[in-house]
């Protein structure tokens, strides 16, 4: 192989949790070995790195279409229901209901 143009290193940060970090630069991999915090580290190429990413970027979309769907799913359930006064249609509290309020980030 010849000389690799990126690594994947994984670090162990002060709190202990990991965390899996690309760079290009061997700097970074020689002050993550310094640290002591280095846990792992694999050199790669750009394009296997960019292809890595790309894969990454289509499944935090997929995430993020799947539980924007759940959300609607749920918003759809507890909807406004007349019946003299306002209330949910689900849960039957006074709308918009907790569950709304939890969606939308109100008190
Ligand atoms: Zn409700």
């Amino acid at each position: 192989m010849s000389e690799p143009s990126a690594w994947l290193m994984t670090l162990r940060t002060p709190k202990g949790t990991l965390v899996t970090i690309a760079t290009t630069r061997r700097e970074d991999v020689q002050n993550a070995e310094r640290s002591g915090r280095l846990v792992t580290c694999e050199a790669v190429c750009k394009e296997s790195m960019l292809a890595a990413a790309t894969l990454r970027a289509e499944a935090a979309e997929a995430e993020r279409d799947r539980l924007a769907a759940a959300v609607e799913r749920v918003r759809a359930l507890h909807h406004n229901r007349m019946r003299g006064a306002y209330e949910c249609a689900e849960c039957r509290n006074d709308y918009p209901c907790p569950t709304l309020r939890a969606l939308e980030g109100t008190p």
